[in-house]
């Protein structure tokens, strides 16, 4: 067996550990121990695994890595957000975000090597090329950037990387299964050990994969409504034809587990002359009546060659001031990473860019 032929136990299921540790004819505790040192203590070498027996290391070793998925590139903002770029073993690339706020630390991660969706104002969006991550690679992304940051064992107190977006590139809810697998992991206790009321799923609007969102993973839900009117969302994310805007609310309305202490995220992208109007901010208002939402307003980011422009202060401040007094939470996000595309909308992987134009890869982590 070549090197390169090796399997990584990065990323596994514990019903996959434990039937790849059943191939070697080793116990089933065998499988508790591995996870332990994958997940808990972030082992990245077989031979650091000091619990078990060197003859058994050296087995594991044989045959399996730990690899993730590696690194083609890594950028940090002037603001201190980082974008890795990562090389898939295909040769597919996507990319993951680590965004540092005061109280906490948001990592953006991708489900799918570019997006089907085609919404208009977003950069993933003109990527052609598109395949869904399996769930090692979507759990990668986590491990990679803990392995970054520093942060294991998952046990460690005050980290960087608390809180986890989907809301990287591609749409989650069409990859459903492998980011349902990925989350479990990345939820388990005695595993990554991020709390599902740390993780929000963003999607455009899968209507029939919600409530399965909601009753199976039970992630935080953002919404990325972006208009008001059907006419208008149609065009902005296309998506929209298919489950308008009437059976997006409803499956809102019926997300299991929302509640006033959990609210669902309705994201709104401000386009100039698109979207921004009062008119349009009372309307959203009347549409969210009867679903514990919060709003978050989101500057638009430009990309090269995006055919809108970010509205003006003045609009977002009156829209967001017309949301606010009907009770809504509806701040204004920053955008971060704007100098190293790396905010919301702005990712698209070097798989169908042009070699001159790939990121600079620095010497060092
Ligand atoms: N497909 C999912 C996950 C992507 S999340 C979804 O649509 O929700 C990415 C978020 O960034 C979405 O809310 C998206 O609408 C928003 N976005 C996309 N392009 C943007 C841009 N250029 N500026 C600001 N936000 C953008």
């Amino acid at each position: 067996m070549t090197v390169d032929s090796k399997k990584s136990l990065a990323g596994l299921g514990r019903a996959e550990l434990a039937a790849e540790l059943a191939l070697l004819g080793a116990e089933p505790f065998r499988a508790r121990q591995l996870w332990h040192w994958i997940y808990h203590r972030g082992a990245t070498d077989f031979a650091a695994m000091s619990s078990l027996a060197r003859g058994f290391r050296e087995v594991l070793a044989a045959r399996y890595t730990l690899d993730r998925p590696s690194i083609a590139a890594a950028q940090t903002s002037r603001d201190g957000t980082r974008k890795w770029l990562l090389r898939l073993a295909d040769g597919h690339e996507v990319e993951t975000v680590h965004i540092p706020e005061e109280d906490r630390g948001t990592l953006c991660v991708s489900s799918q090597v570019g997006c089907t969706l085609t919404c208009r104002f977003c950069h993933t969006g003109t990527q052609r090329l598109v395949r869904n991550l399996g769930a090692a690679e979507i759990v990668g992304q986590v491990m990679l950037a803990r392995d970054a940051l520093g942060e294991w064992p998952s046990s460690k107190d005050e980290r960087e990387l608390t809180n986890i977006v989907l809301m990287g590139m591609g749409e989650p809810l069409y990859n459903f299964d492998n980011v349902a697998a990925a989350m479990k992991i990345v939820m388990d206790p005695e595993g990554l050990a991020i709390s599902r009321r740390k993780i929000t799923l963003s999607t455009a609007g899968v209507v029939p994969m919600i409530a399965r969102c909601g009753a199976e993973i039970g992630v935080n839900l953002a919404i990325s409504l972006h208009a008001v009117r059907d006419d208008v969302r149609d065009v902005l994310v296309p998506l929209n034809k298919k489950y308008p805007l009437a059976a997006l609310l409803e499956a809102c309305r019926n997300y299991p587990g929302s509640s006033n202490a959990r609210r669902i995220t309705f994201e709104y992208v401000m386009l100039k002359g698109v979207n921004d109007s009062p008119a349009e901010a009372r309307e959203l208002v009347r549409l969210l009546k009867g679903i514990p939402a919060k709003v978050n307003l989101i500057p638009f980011n430009p990309w090269p060659g995006a055919p809108y422009e970010c509205a003006s202060d003045a609009a977002i401040a009156a829209f967001s001031d017309i949301v606010f007094a009907a009770g809504y939470s509806a701040p204004v996000r920053t955008p971060r990473g704007r100098d190293i595309l790396a905010a919301c909308g702005q990712l698209k992987s070097a798989s169908v860019k042009s070699r001159a134009s790939r990121l600079p890869v620095p010497a060092a982590l």
